[in-house]
């Protein structure tokens, strides 16, 4: 089991990958995506736009291999960063 903060940083990097569906607000899918945050010692999610809170983190992110999970799907995103910025360099050139 991850600690509160490993948990919360998961949470985040889940969030920022763009390669998954990011967790939205239970009540307004279009609201700011959810933020993990510590609420009297456990990990909620918190919608920043209404303050809706979520207590139920999805369990697979609490399992250790979604750390794995989570470093192939930087990975790729960054290799598509690369191979993104090559391609607009090409086709920018005139
Ligand atoms: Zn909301």
């Amino acid at each position: 089991m991850p600690s509160n903060a490993e948990l919360i940083a998961r949470i985040s990097r889940f969030q920022n990958i763009g390669h998954f569906h990011p967790l939205t607000c239970q009540k307004e899918s279009s609201h700011e995506q959810l933020r993990g945050e510590e609420r009297e010692g456990q990990v909620v999610l918190v919608c920043p736009t209404c303050g809706h809170v979520q207590d139920q983190v999805p369990a697979f992110m609490k399992v250790d291999e979604f750390e794995e999970v989570l470093k192939d799907a930087e990975d790729v995103q960054s290799q598509m960063a690369k191979v993104a910025s090559q391609l607009g360099g090409m086709t920018n050139e005139s």
